[in-house]
């Protein structure tokens, strides 16, 4: 039902003062108290803030919690990070995924304390310099840690500009940006920021939106034509699909052969049972003892979707000992860092060891 007459709706919607003074009096009485947010100002240790943007880039905020007090507990200050081994970094990271934003982060730690005495810069070009930083992360840094009036734009922000503007097109991020600049307040840039994201997280929800409870339901166009289902419009990219093999290798102490990934590849500095994502060379190398099971791991990557199915070998040969990781027992696992992938992997051997 519309709650005001078209013509108003459309003097609303070109009101952006009107917009952002709505917002933020719905965020003073209804947004979320986060540990790396304030309301009212600036939060005051911009090393929390980005950690926690960089997290948040991946997984929820409920999950987000734990990793974050996880971390901040571990490597306290800026220096504490930088004087850490990228091992230890990685271990508290493990399961996050999107290893290679760890390690950004470990090497930006290293930059800020030989360049800027330990501190995050307040300048966006300044921060852009930096490893692991893109615009949205400068951004971010910019709003909720300098209370500057930069505008973040992440799903949950086009997803409600989209709809409060009765976007049907397919939108772009640069076109939500310049919309979003227009309603950002000069003087209220953390505010707005956490206003906006915590509307699209909570209220402007993908389905089933809470219209109800929401500051624009007067004069949101989605709400008002029942468009809600249709905006935002986002095309999907099809994910490659992807197999190959993981191979489990067990000595007669019943131990497992792990190795460190070298290089610079998305999942390097991580252990892993050994493995390959293509069918051509099974099995690993020249044995008759191998055995290949019917159990599979799927995991999907940001471009793909990868399944192996797992084989195993249990051997004494001496051969095995030629190869560059090493044997370690299922109860030090805890001890070494594995990506997403592998930990879906040693469910398996957790599994099996129990039967
Ligand atoms: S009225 Fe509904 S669709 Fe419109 S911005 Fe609010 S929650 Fe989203």
């Amino acid at each position: 039902m519309a709650l005001t007459n078209r013509s108003e709706q459309q003097n609303i919607l070109t009101d952006k003062e009107r917009i952002s003074r709505d917002l933020l009096r719905w965020f003073r009485l209804h947004g979320r108290d986060l540990p790396w947010r304030v309301k009212g100002k600036a939060h005051e240790n911009p090393y929390m803030v980005w950690i926690s943007e960089i997290m948040l880039q991946q997984t929820t905020v409920k999950t987000v919690y734990e990793y974050f007090n996880r971390w901040m507990s571990r490597f306290p200050t800026i220096q504490d990070l930088a004087n850490a081994k990228l091992e230890d970094v990685l271990l508290v990271w493990q399961g996050l995924g999107y290893y290679t934003r760890a390690k950004k982060i470990y090497e930006c730690a290293q930059i800020l304390v030989k360049n800027y005495q330990g501190k995050i810069p307040e300048n966006r070009d300044e921060l852009l310099k930096l490893p692991g930083i893109g615009p949205y992360t400068a951004s971010s840094i910019c709003a909720f840690a300098f209370n500057k009036p930069e505008t973040v734009v992440d799903g949950n922000v086009i997803r409600v500009l989209a709809r409060l503007y009765g976007m049907t097109h397919e939108v772009s991020k640069e076109e939500i940006y310049q919309l979003g600049q227009t309603i950002t307040p000069k003087n209220e840039g953390a505010d707005y920021a956490s206003a906006i994201m915590d509307l699209g997280a909570t209220i402007c929800v993908p389905n089933n939106p809470l219209c109800e409870a929401c500051p624009f339901n007067n004069y949101c166009i989605a709400y008002q034509q029942n468009l809600t289902d249709v905006i935002p419009l986002i095309k999907k990219p099809l994910k490659k699909i992807k197999t190959g093999f993981v191979y489990l290798i067990q000595n007669k102490a019943g131990d497992f052969y792990i190795e460190k990934r070298e290089g610079k590849g998305l999942l390097s500095g991580l252990y892993e049972f050994p493995w390959q994502d293509s069918e051509d060379s099974y099995p690993l190398f020249n044995h008759n003892g191998w055995k290949k099971t019917n159990l599979t791991v799927t995991h999907t990557f940001t471009h793909f979707t990868l399944t192996l199915t797992i084989v195993c070998l249990r051997t004494d040969d001496e051969n095995i000992s030629s190869l560059r990781g090493e044997f370690v027992p299922a109860s030090d696992f805890k001890n070494y860092p594995f990506s997403t992938l592998m930990k879906k992997v040693m469910k398996h051997v957790i599994e099996n060891k129990k039967q």
